[in-house]
């Protein structure tokens, strides 16, 4: 990836058509462009960080952003605006001002949620209502991409969470107007992060259910997303609003607090000044907690004039965190519940946001699943992307293939008759008789229609053939495990769990098999040699009514049918 001093890509021109994505976090911002060979890079800022701070503030007449405003959270902190867009679109009336606590507060200016801010030399404020610090925010994210890319940006794919409401869209793409910007289209931070993975094999998406596990500074977000021929469908959505990286923060703030309390009698978390700096440095000691097994914290001078040196390692970092760690399993376990599967029916898990960088979370929520699905965070698999460039990379993605698109066609690719397509309610299999599977899967549940799937099957008695075709339901089969000789070795990572990991031997083995709920056709064919090849077709229409072909392989004989939607047949 190139440093934030190294030259843009080739051409200076002013394109017309130069377009990025943009992550916009409460806590963090991130922008990514396509480079010409189609991989997403994200983009360093003036200062280096790809990771921006969603923060602004000002001090006289100037305007500071990114990581310096952040760090005015400690001097200057009613003029920092910080946490803010979740805001968007809102009415005051309607939003938690809670994270505002060690920033600027906002304010009712006219049912608006707005902040008032001393942005001039005089003492004067004024009020600044929160999409002007939206706009503002995004202009200084355009600018950086433009300065990097060498050519102004123009228009942007933005990643918003699933439960962004109609007017908090309608205020997003406003304020990137107002800013300059047109937003070619709004996408789902998980469908982002699905498609930042799928782009990386520059091979068309296999089919499969991914929990995408979205972990950031005030919030967690869950989603459920079934990815069927290359198109992504959200089936089931969880929130937490009061999970994230901020309180992870709180648990060394509180850690450090107690100590520093012990030794002078002094809390510094009664002074604002004092506790901003305490969670500044906190979350550095954090992140640093996510790569080594001990980090130190230091401040000087902290409170009452004592300075404030400390250690703290992983696996007391860890204890002190369960109770969040708890949370998170348990909304990707809701999740899935939500979406009416079991944790069996995950083929996939990938991690987003900044938290994701935590090893706990991973192994916690790897413990959840069986072994061989994959969990895609850096601790857990040596091939994960970055969990913070998902939602910007997907973005920047998407940007690049929508960006020649005509502003018609966006919206029809949009359009809800596209985006709520009905999807299959069950699977769609294949029952030949002989055959070692009872049931073989042709159409995954969930998968949008009108679709068309054609497989072979053998069929390994011969004679006159029945080949059904059936809805299938998924079934857990639960089995005793063998027991696991012991070799009485342990390493290191053993002794840590090993109370868990007792536990975990005492569980059952569980399989995910499918079993037929009810044909839907058949087809007879005459006369098959034994083991011959059965190609079958089928087709299931917008009404979900379904064509069904089959046929030998080689033969000549074609057995056609079909069977009207549930719609028609009633
Ligand atoms: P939200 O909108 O939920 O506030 P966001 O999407 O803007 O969040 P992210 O950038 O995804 O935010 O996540 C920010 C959080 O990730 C912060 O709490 C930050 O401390 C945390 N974080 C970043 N890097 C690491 C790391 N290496 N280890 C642990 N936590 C990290
Ligand atoms: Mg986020």
């Amino acid at each position: 990836m190139s440093a934030p001093t190294s030259p843009p890509p080739e051409s200076t021109e002013v394109d017309s058509k130069t377009v990025i994505g943009i992550a916009f976090g409460n806590t963090t911002s991130s922008i990514a462009y396509t480079t010409p060979d189609g991989k997403a890079e994200v983009i360093a800022n003036e200062e280096g960080d790809r990771q921006i701070p969603s923060v602004l503030s000002y001090v006289g007449s100037e305007e500071y952003h990114g990581t310096q405003a952040k760090s005015h959270l400690v001097r200057n902190a009613n003029n920092t605006v910080a946490y803010f867009r979740d805001f968007l679109g809102k009415s005051f009336a309607d939003i938690d001002p809670t994270n505002s606590h060690n920033s600027a507060h906002p304010a009712d200016i006219d049912g608006t949620p707005s902040f008032n801010l001393q942005q001039s030399d005089d003492e004067t404020t004024t009020a600044v209502s929160v999409s002007e610090v939206a706009r503002r925010h995004l202009v200084r994210l355009k600018d950086s991409a433009s300065d990097f890319l060498g050519s102004k940006v123009t228009g942007c794919v933005i990643t918003v969470p699933t439960d962004f409401s109609e007017a908090q869209r309608e205020a997003l793409i406003a304020a990137a107007k107002a800013a300059e910007l047109e937003v070619l289209q709004i996408i789902h931070e998980p469908v982002a992060a699905c498609l930042a993975y799928d782009a990386r094999n520059n091979e068309v998406p296999t089919d499969k259910t991914i929990l995408v596990v979205d972990l950031g500074g005030t919030r967690c977000d869950a989603a459920v997303v079934s990815s069927r021929g290359g198109m992504y469908t959200i089936i089931a959505t969880a929130h937490d609003y009061e999970l994230g990286g901020l309180q992870l923060d709180n648990v060394l703030v509180d850690h450090f607090s107690k100590e520093f309390l012990k030794k002078h009698k002094i809390d510094p978390r009664e002074t604002p000044r004092s506790l901003a700096r305490m969670k500044l440095e906190a979350e550095g000691t954090k992140r640093t907690l996510s790569l080594g097994t001990s980090a130190t914290i230091s401040i000087e001078s902290l409170a009452g004039g004592y300075d404030f040196h400390s250690t703290v390692n992983r696996l007391r970092y860890e204890l002190l965190s369960k109770k969040v760690f708890d949370q998170i399993v348990k909304l990707a376990e809701n999740v899935v519940a939500k979406a009416d599967l079991d944790l069996l029916d995950i083929d996939e898990v990938i991690l987003s946001g900044g938290t994701s960088h935590t090893p706990k979370i991973a192994s916690r929520l790897a413990q959840i699943f069986p072994e061989s699905t994959p969990i895609n965070a850096p601790a857990t698999s040596a091939t994960a992307l970055n969990p913070s460039e998902l939602s910007a990379r997907g973005a920047a993605i998407q940007a690049s293939l929508v960006a020649e698109f005509d502003h018609e066609d966006i919206e029809q690719s949009t359009h809800p008759a596209v985006t709520v397509a009905p999807h299959l309610a069950k699977s769609i299999g294949v029952c030949i008789d002989g055959a070692e599977q009872a049931f073989q899967t042709l159409l995954e549940a969930q998968t949008a229609v009108p679709a068309r799937r054609t497989a072979q099957f053998i069929a390994p008695n011969g004679g006159d053939v029945v080949v059904r075709i059936c809805e299938g339901v998924r079934e857990i089969v639960v089995t005793k495990p063998e027991k696991k000789p012991s070799n009485g070795v342990k390493d290191e990572d053993e002794e840590d769990d090993s109370e868990e990991e007792e536990e975990e031997e005492e569980e059952d083995i569980k399989n995910r098999v499918f079993k037929v709920d009810r044909v839907i056709a058949e087809a007879g064919i005459k006369d098959v040699k034994k083991g011959a090849k059965i190609e079958v077709t089928v087709n299931v229409a917008d009404d979900l009514s379904l064509n069904l072909a089959a046929r030998v392989v080689g033969g000549q004989q074609t057995v056609r049918g079909s069977v009207e939607g549930p719609a028609k047949a009633e």
